[in-house]
């Protein structure tokens, strides 16, 4: 199977998506390439047994929930078995006539939609440089860390059905705010601002009662995706205390719509950064979970599309600084018997790398409107504007060895409020 130099989707990388072609059943594929495999047309025509039984139609679906629910041993042989066939070397593929025509898909032909059923979502905090950065605009005079953000990952319960698919506009939302000690008033948000963030999806269930070690990580860990966290600062500032962000952030949260599988990060797992003090022992994992993931933030306002412009790159960074790992965020999230179900979601928190340029929201990159920034049609921006469009993007690699494997984009415009 060729695949175009510089793609994000090389045989190392097989991400999952659910996808439909007009006028046909929405179903489950790997991206290969400008391609997608259609794992349902394989299992039809057998040719993914290989591993063991598999349920019925599993990949004929609307969601990948059914085949994430049966665990990392399945998710492995399909992606064995999906590899083998790629490769062809057995000219398995070669020899079953109009089989390439029935199960390769161009991308260009299909509409993505959302990978997964979201079960709960939990949004974290877990970038020291952006709790440091937030810290030091909301407390000028205090210590930027609150007493227990090097001790647990801090974090909050989101709204698990305004999780979106990349493309899906943004509508303004409206809120309460205060202005200069005002009284409250009520309107479209003046302050709109992204979150550039990545998510695990968790797969295998686990019992409610039954914390899950950090070392069994892996077991519930499906892959990640991109993640937007679409924030009302305006809003956020009125409501936040004392109990966290609330109708600041659930308007609408966009991902990514390939799926990237902690197998296909394999080579990308490096060393994350010291933990000082050192953590409880809960929270202790002998593997490496920071992830060496380059990170790009592009905006392009609404004239900045319709002359054609390129979109302006705003922000570069890297996930592998990330304080808390995701395994941390799944020991902590179930150590007092709470549960994980198929498709929760465990946002990494805004990434923020130590400097201007890296930092992966615009209330930072501005620094609360202090330093605006210019765009390429003359604008300036402090926050989103209706029309803008923020786009996220993120590879992994190339390393010795081991091509790019990529993430694709999660984009999304803002439309006016209605
Ligand atoms: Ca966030």
């Amino acid at each position: 199977m060729p695949v175009p130099e510089g793609s994000d989707f090389p045989l190392q990388n097989l991400p999952y998506g659910v996808f439909r072609r007009a006028g046909e059943p929405a179903r489950i594929g790997v991206a290969i390439g400008d391609h997608i495999l259609d794992l349902d047309a394989l299992q039809r025509d057998g040719l993914l047994e290989a591993g063991g039984r598999l349920p019925e139609a599993v990949f004929g679906r609307g969601s990948l929930n059914p085949f994430l629910t049966l665990g990392r041993s399945a998710w492995q042989s399909v992606r064995a078995r999906v590899t083998e066939l790629l490769e062809d070397r057995n000219h398995t593929v070669r020899d079953l006539p109009g089989l390439a025509g029935r199960a390769l898909i161009e991308q260009s032909e299909v509409e993505m939609i959302l990978p997964v059923e979201i079960g709960d979502y939990v949004d974290f905090y877990s970038s020291l440089e952006h709790a440091s950065n937030m810290g030091a605009m909301l407390r000028p005079d205090g210590d930027p860390l609150p007493p227990n953000w090097r001790h647990l990952p801090v974090g909050y319960h989101g709204r698990a059905g305004s999780v979106v698919v990349s493309g899906t506009p943004v509508v303004r939302p409206w809120g309460q705010t205060v202005r200069d000690n005002g009284p409250p008033a009520f309107g479209p948000s003046g302050m709109l601002d992204f979150e550039l963030e990545v998510g695990f999806i968790a797969g295998a269930p686990s019992a409610l009662g039954a914390p899950v070690p950090i070392e069994e990580a892996p077991e519930h860990i499906f892959g990640c995706v991109l993640v937007n966290d679409w924030s009302a600062r305006d809003i956020q500032r009125w409501e936040y205390a004392p109990l966290g962000p609330f109708l600041a952030k659930s308007f609408v949260t966009s991902i990514s719509p390939w799926v990237v599988t902690l197998d296909a990060l394999g080579p990308y797992f490096v060393p994350g950064p010291e933990q000082k003090p050192p953590v409880l022992e809960y929270l202790r994992s002998d593997r490496d979970w920071a992830i060496d993931l380059d990170l790009e933030v592009t905006l392009a306002s609404q004239a900045m599309t319709e002359q054609g412009l390129e979109a302006e790159i705003i922000s570069n960074t890297n996930l592998r600084t990330l304080y808390w790992s995701v395994a941390q965020q799944l020991a902590h999230s179930t150590s007092n018997g709470a549960r994980v179900r198929t498709g929760d979601l465990f946002a990494s928190g805004t990434v923020s790398g130590p400097r201007p340029g890296t930092y992966g929201s615009m209330i930072e990159l501005t620094w609360s409107g202090e330093r605006p920034l210019v765009l390429p049609d003359g604008s300036h921006r402090t926050w989103l504007e209706d029309g803008d469009t923020i786009a996220m993007h993120g590879v992994c690699g190339p390393a010795e060895g081991a091509p790019a494997v990529g993430f694709g984009e999660v984009r999304g415009a803002i439309v006016p409020s209605p």
